[in-house]
């Protein structure tokens, strides 16, 4: 073939992190054959760049892949330990390389094209979409599912991160226990203006990973976010001396009430963060990428388009708005407001509502369950912000930041603890 030739396709998977993986693993679940697919992406993603944890009922094609899985997890305040059994849920930790590696596999036998190469456009006739690749003839595809890093259309009324570093440590003596993880653990000095807590994830009584995280608006430097997780650890009750650290995991993470465009052009649907698939009041995003890929192979499957529901009812963006505004502006406390939600209610209604997949009578249960001044209060500040942004000009999107284009907090990169 010319290389001034578009390799031509009926789906490309503009991006192959994440998002694609899960639907190259879905379309050979749902055994579609017969349909020509590539990747586009300039890194082909191998190995373990991060690990995802999520809940979910157990019995799922994932099982496999799992590293670790509890029924039991704690959320922690300075005022109480609470154990929350999550049966019939449970709390599973997935490292990247299974997933990759489960990729990999399904791209050959769906006999997958893979183009190294960064995607500069993609123009969408209606007819076909033209990705434009550099220095190479790009591809056609009758459809395009793009899961590229990108900022929201337009910048949201609050914009936060999620950042995190943790560690994967090893000790030499029995320290973990591996029948419960640490969910939430909010004992962690508070930043003054966001929540930051500690988890630890043990995968047996001798390994495990204990990371620190941030909801704010600004990055920490290296030594920031080393200084904040041995201060957890030390919490802990971990013995620095008796621990040796085998890998870092840095990442960066959008909170926002800014709008995720998940189709920009009839055949043209974005996936994974980029598609909205990143919970705004958490940072969840897994749950809603495994949905939405299933989604998207079961219509390819059945002939139909490749276009998923919205990662989350309307209804969820409006309430996460609503709930990060009361925590930008202080009028709600950070742990205060994930105690009140565990203590209110029970577990698996709330981590059913954190994945976007309550009803409205539950999700009213669980919002009543917050301090409603505040709320009520946000909520009204949410309402006239988003009036007042109707009426004014639009401000211009800024670029992607390059810390959430790679997820890593720059400051961190150099820095090894
Ligand atoms: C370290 C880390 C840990 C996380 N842990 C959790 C967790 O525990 N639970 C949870 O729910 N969520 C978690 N997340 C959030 C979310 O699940 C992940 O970010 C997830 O990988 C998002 O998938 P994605 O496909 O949207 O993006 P990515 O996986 O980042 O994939 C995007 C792909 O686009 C490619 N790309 C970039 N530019 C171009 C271009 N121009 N052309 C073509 N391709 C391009 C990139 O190379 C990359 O492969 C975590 C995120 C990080 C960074």
């Amino acid at each position: 073939m010319s290389s001034s030739v578009p390799v031509d396709v009926d789906l490309a998977l503009v991006g192959g992190g994440g998002a694609a993986s899960l639907v190259l693993a879905a379309l050979d679940r749902h055994g579609v054959r017969g349909l020509r697919v590539a990747v586009v992406d300039p890194v082909h993603r191998r190995g373990q760049d991060r690990t995802w944890a999520f809940w979910g009922h157990p019995g799922s094609d994932l099982d496999p892949l799992l590293s670790a899985s509890w029924r039991q997890v704690e959320v922690v305040t300075p005022a109480a330990r609470r154990v929350l059994e999550l049966a019939p849920l449970r709390y599973a930790m997935l490292r990247s390389g299974p997933v990759y590696d489960q990729a990999a596999e399904a791209e050959k036998r769906l006999d997958v094209a893979r183009v190294l190469a960064a995607v500069d456009a993609v123009h969408d006739d209606g007819d076909r979409v033209l990705i434009r690749t550099a220095g190479g003839p790009g591809v056609r595809a009758g459809w395009v599912l793009d899961s590229r890093p990108r900022p929201p259309a337009r910048p949201g009324r609050t914009n936060w991160l999620q950042h995190f570093r943790g560690w994967w440590l090893a000790a030499d003596t029995a320290v973990f226990d591996p029948d419960r993880a640490v969910l939430m653990d909010f004992r962690t000095p508070q930043p003054a203006r966001g929540v930051s807590f500690g988890y630890l994830l043990p995968v047996s009584d001798r390994y495990a990973l204990v990371e620190y995280t941030e909801f704010s608006p600004a990055l920490l430097t290296g030594a920031g976010y080393d200084a904040a997780l041995a201060g957890y650890r030390d919490r802990l009750g971990l013995d620095p001396a008796r621990l040796a650290v085998r890998e870092v995991e840095n990442g960066v993470i959008p909170m926002t009430d800014g709008p995720f465009v998940a189709r920009p052009s009839p055949r043209v649907v974005r996936l994974g963060t980029a598609g909205g698939a990143t919970r705004p009041s958490t940072g969840f995003t897994f749950s809603a990428m495994y949905r939405q890929a299933d989604q998207v192979a079961r219509a390819l499957a059945a002939g139909r388009p490749p276009v998923p529901a919205p990662a989350y009812p309307s209804r969820h963006r409006w309430m996460d708005a609503v709930a990060l505004r009361a925590l930008d502006r202080g009028s709600v406390g950070g742990p205060e407001f994930f105690d009140r939600l565990f203590d209110r209610n029970p577990p698996e209604r709330v981590l059913r509502f954190l994945d976007g997949t309550t009803t409205p009578a539950e999700e009213f249960a669980v919002m009543s369950s917050t301090r409603l001044l505040p709320m009520v209060a946000a909520t009204a500040g949410d309402a006239a912000h988003r009036l007042r942004d109707r009426l004014r000009p639009r401000r211009p999107v800024p670029p992607v930041p390059a810390a959430v284009r790679d997820g890593l907090p720059p400051a961190a990169q150099d820095v090894e603890p």
